[in-house]
């Protein structure tokens, strides 16, 4: 363990434990905090076969007892049927209240298996593995848990926190491409609106982050963990502080949708995050020079800055009006006002919006 995130929530406080190897230490760290109880890996398919078969073995030799639930990868498994069937399992396997769920996956898998901690037998233990750059640096942090329903995404869940987060950066060596390129959108997101040191780290280090040099990548988790973890406890007292979060994710997730998902999430938000800066210069509270190093990074780690001509930029904008109306009329753009600084708005209007998009 390399690096060690102590996220504070109080009585739900818990700790990430990042670096390489940590995998191989998850018995210590398991039994540290639980003892001998019964374990219910819950993993979908791909992770089980690369990962979850041998930890189960590891862990089951080390005298701990899991079993384990596969389902099918996808974003089509976050659903409430999957819910139902994976908790029915849990019924069939015993699982009670003293069993604790280990998640190990990406974010799919964090989401669906964290839902169903917090309900199965109102609520018991689990344990975040995740093995995606986003799930390491997002979606493991924060507690948010839930699925998706035929009418949209993420539409039914609870906040519940893990008591661990196991963080193996050494997992990254098998994801593809496109799956990194998921999670560094975030990271950039992190420096952009929280810490310029960090955003200067980042443009340092961006060839030793594509050839996922270890002490990059831990440290780039370390303090994303924090970033986020520290922006969801004061949101826990400030209100509405979470909203930064979605800097970039206004447009990107209409991008997102234009698409037909064709553009992955983190590549939308690439986009995104350079039409909010543009948008944020034309209103004279970014420099030229920041947005230009904005621009430079996402090219720099190998993540598309203009939308694709293939998507029409009026589509774009018909998806944020769409986005506006279902959160009753207000959409708020995050802004910056330089490296690392903020500011929310909902003075951004569909001319400006329109120019960002259309180079
Ligand atoms: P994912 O879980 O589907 O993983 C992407 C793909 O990579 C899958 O096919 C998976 O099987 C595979 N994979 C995972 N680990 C691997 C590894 N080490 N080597 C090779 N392949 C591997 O997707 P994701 O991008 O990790 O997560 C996206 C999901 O996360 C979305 O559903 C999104 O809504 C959710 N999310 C949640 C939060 C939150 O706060 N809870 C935040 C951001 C995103
Ligand atoms: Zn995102």
């Amino acid at each position: 363990v390399w690096h060690t995130v102590n996220v504070d929530l109080g009585d739900r406080s818990y700790d990430i434990l990042i670096g390489p190897g940590v995998l191989s230490e998850a018995g210590k760290h398991i039994e540290s905090i639980f003892g001998k109880r019964d374990f219910f890996l819950i993993s979908d398919s791909n992770c089980y076969d690369l990962l979850g078969h041998d930890l189960e073995a590891m862990l089951n030799g080390e005298g701990l007892s899991v079993k384990s639930i596969v389902f099918p990868a996808g974003e089509q498994s976050k659903n409430l049927k999957q819910v139902e069937d994976i908790t029915r399992r849990l019924v069939e396997l015993g699982a009670d209240r003293q069993s604790v769920i280990l998640a190990l996956g990406g974010g799919v898998t964090g989401d669906v298996a964290g839902f169903v901690a917090s309900i199965y037998m109102r609520g018991i233990p689990f344990i975040q593995i995740p093995t995606t750059l986003l799930a390491q640096v997002d979606s493991s942090v924060g507690g948010k848990t839930g699925v998706d329903l035929p009418e949209g995404k993420n539409l039914v869940g609870t906040f519940y926190q893990p008591r661990l987060v196991l963080s193996d950066i050494g997992v990254l060596a098998t994801l593809p491409q496109k799956e990194l390129n998921n999670g560094l959108a975030e990271v950039i997101k992190y420096g952009a609106i929280w810490d310029a040191d960090f955003f200067a780290f980042l443009e340092k280090n961006h060839e030793g982050c594509k050839n996922l040099e270890p002490e990059v990548i831990a440290y780039i988790v370390k303090r994303s963990c924090e970033i986020k973890a520290q922006v969801v406890a004061l949101d826990e007292k400030e209100g509405d502080l979470r909203r930064i979060l979605n800097f970039g994710h206004t447009i990107g997730h209409a991008i997102e949708a234009s698409s037909n998902f064709s553009i992955t999430h983190g590549e939308a938000v690439a986009i995104g995050m350079v039409a909010a800066g543009r948008i944020s210069m034309e209103k004279g509270l970014l420099a030229q020079d920041d947005f230009n190093r904005l621009t430079n990074l996402i090219k720099d780690l190998g993540l598309p800055h203009t939308v694709p001509a293939s998507t029409s930029p009026e589509d774009i904008l018909v998806k944020i009006r769409h986005d506006k109306k279902a959160k009753g009329g207000r959409v708020h753009f995050v802004l910056l006002e330089g490296i690392g600084k903020t500011v929310i708005t909902p003075e951004v209007t569909d001319e400006d919006v329109l120019k960002s998009i259309s180079g």
